[in-house]
């Protein structure tokens, strides 16, 4: 039996440990399921590698992939652009090949509205003093920085009823194995097979 691939959609607020997540889980073998880089004009942090990471760009060639219409979605997030290079999904949708993509939640709202048969998994801290502690503890970010995400936090959680999954991160392993769940039991649905 064959299908069309399932796009789905890792999001939730900055410091819940998306990455981490989507890390792990694509540490898994799954030929069925290929990760989508993301463009940004964020400047490469210590360790990540060009076309790993992200695609790393500056704003003005950033500006024009928007204008071409080559991104699927992009968002202003934190004073840098962020968006998911759109041929690449389709393509790989097409072929029947599941696509992850990890992006915060301005983003997944608006490809919510253009696939409404997307799979969206919220990611959760344990709670807002855990997702303070992370965002200090991961020393990527200035204390004013840090501030700005935490104030963002509750204005973000007011869209968890517009997503399919709730997963809390409080243990690594325990989410990777819930979104592993997720995306198993999505594959099985009887609706999705043509
Ligand atoms: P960071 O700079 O920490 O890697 O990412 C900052 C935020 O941007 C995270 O919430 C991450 O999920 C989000 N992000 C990464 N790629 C994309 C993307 O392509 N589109 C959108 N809308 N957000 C993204």
């Amino acid at each position: 039996m064959s299908r069309k691939g399932i796009l789905f959609v890792i999001s939730g607020p900055s410091g819940v440990g998306k990455g981490t997540l989507r890390g792990k889980l694509m540490e898994t073998p799954d030929e069925g399921l290929i990760y989508s880089i993301s463009a940004t004009t964020r400047k490469p942090r210590p360790g990540e590698i060009e076309g790993r990471d992200y695609f790393f760009t500056d704003a003005e060639t950033f500006e024009s992939l928007i204008a071409s219409g080559e991104l699927l979605e992009w968002a202003v997030v934190y004073n840098n652009y962020y968006g998911t290079p759109k041929k690449f999904v389709l393509d790989n949708l097409e072929k029947g090949i599941d696509v992850l993509l990890e992006i915060d939640i301005q983003g997944a709202l608006k490809i919510k509205n253009a696939f409404p048969d997307g799979v969206f998994i919220f990611i959760l801290p344990p709670s807002v003093e855990e997702l303070g502690k992370r965002l200090n503890a991961r020393g990527k970010d200035s204390q004013l920085e840090i501030e700005r995400r935490l104030a963002c936090y509750e204005q973000e959680i007011a869209h968890l009823h517009q997503y399919d999954y709730a997963v809390v991160n409080d243990n690594v392993l325990d989410a990777v194995d819930k979104i592993r769940a997720i995306i198993t039991a999505e594959r099985c649905r009887v609706r999705r097979m043509q």
